[in-house]
């Protein structure tokens, strides 16, 4: 199924209000296996209302607006519609009793201009709107493009997802033929994206499947579509090879973030782990708790900013301070040992590095040195290249986040 969304109101195009609906309304239809194929923002304008729904009515198998639903004049939503269906408004009696019991109960006067929300298209039907006065409406709509559906629901976003869930999605998904579209997100960290799809290639070619790429500071997370009668065939196929081509990259998928792997591997070996911080300033401590229960895998780190904290609170060799500075690989496997002994974790990671924007000690900026010491093996340290802009503003939360990914 082809779903077109129409998102209303001037704030939108100002700027003034984030379009969170259409990025709730296109997770959630994805989800129940619809397919988003435009999505349109208009002002609080009635003709352009009226183009918008018409036009997406001609393409797409059905159409969801949001906002415009109020009472204000300003709510033109209820009238474009009745144009587009070529009908009239007319007032809804069951509507406005429920408008009048509502005005009672919370003690307030149900004022005249309220009772505009009962106004609905003669050919329409109010959803009932759990959450709030003005109801949801469907009409149906006859044209060139046969008979197609639109939806209206609430700008308000709490109000427009209580309809959606419960009055909408349920009848979109019973009109629903055919198998659904699958999808599948897998997540890499520290691979650049170019570097992903040249080794990719082979899944690109697959029938039926399609590879989106949506990266991140030093995360790309690989989106897997699969359409036809085999999808989940397809997809199951394409997973395989995604994983066998990518390797160690991935490190989870769906909703599995970087912490909650890391947390899940570590408490599965009944194991811990401590940070030493220095150009990150505790922002990989912080990510390492994020989750409810780590505690159960993370033990706690040390910002060592100055460098020679570094020594005092960690023992990093002064000497070894003194003839190389903070920024060197045996300064960040001398931090991972220090905090992983100090705190008593199995293991220990050590960062440091020049988070910029301006070189240090002759080291440009993103030279970065992640070392971790473990339980019975020796310590390890990489030095990742960073892709980084050639611009320097705005470079150094960019080196903060991939130190942490690292
Ligand atoms: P009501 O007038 O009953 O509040 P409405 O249907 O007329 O509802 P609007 O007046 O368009 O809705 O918007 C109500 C609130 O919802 C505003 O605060 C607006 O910023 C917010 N809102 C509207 N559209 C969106 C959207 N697409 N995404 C996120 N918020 C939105
Ligand atoms: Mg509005």
């Amino acid at each position: 199924m082809r779903v077109e969304l129409v998102t209303v109101g001037d704030e939108l195009l100002l700027g003034d209000t984030i379009n969170g609906n259409a990025a709730w309304l296109g997770r959630a239809l994805a989800a129940a296996g619809a397919v988003v194929t435009r999505s349109v923002v208009v002002g609080d304008e009635l003709d352009v209302i009226v183009e918008a729904v018409t036009a997406a009515l001609h393409r797409a198998d059905a159409a969801i607006v949001t906002g415009g639903l109020g009472p204000t004049y300003d709510d033109l939503t209820r009238d474009a519609l009745a144009v587009a269906a070529g009908t009239e408004l007319v007032r809804d009696p069951a509507i406005v009793e429920r408008l009048r019991r509502r005005s009672a109960e919370i003690g307030r006067p149900l004022h005249d201009m309220a009772l505009r929300m009962a106004d609905i298209p003669a050919t329409g039907t109010p959803i009932d709107n759990p959450m709030g006065s003005a109801p949801g409406l469907r009409v149906e709509l006859s044209g060139k493009f046969g008979k197609k559906v639109v939806y209206a629901l609430p700008g308000v976003p709490h109000e427009m997802r209580a309809i959606m869930t419960s009055g909408v999605l349920p009848e979109l998904v019973a009109r629903m033929s055919g198998p659904p579209p699958r999808r599948r997100t897998l997540r890499t960290a520290c691979a650049r994206e170019s570097d992903l799809a040249v080794r990719l290639a082979p899944v690109e070619a697959l029938p039926g499947v399609k590879l989106a790429y949506l990266p991140d500071p030093a995360e790309v997370k690989i989106r897997i579509n699969a359409v036809g009668p085999d999808a989940a065939v397809q997809l199951a196929e394409a997973e395989e090879l995604v994983r066998d081509l990518l390797g160690g990259y991935v490190y989870g998928a769906g909703e599995e973030t970087l912490d909650r792997v890391v947390h899940r591997l570590l408490v599965e070996r009944g194991e811990t782990v401590a940070v030493a911080e220095s150009l990150t300033g505790g922002s990989l401590g912080a990510e390492l708790s994020e989750m409810p229960g780590s505690s159960a895998s993370y033990v706690g780190g040390v910002v060592a900013y100055a460098t020679p904290l570094k020594a005092s609170l960690l023992g990093v060799p002064e000497d070894l301070l003194a003839r190389s500075g903070p920024v060197h690989p045996e300064v960040a496997v001398a931090m991972a040992v220090g905090v992983r002994d100090r705190l008593g974790a199995s293991y220990g990671l050590g960062v440091t590095g020049v988070a910029g924007p301006e070189p240090q000690d002759g080291h440009p900026v993103g030279t970065v040195h992640v070392a971790v010491a473990g339980p019975g093996t020796e310590p390890v340290v990489v030095t990742p290249g960073l892709p980084l802009p050639a611009a320097s503003a705005g470079v150094r939360p960019l080196v903060r986040r991939m130190t942490v990914v690292h």
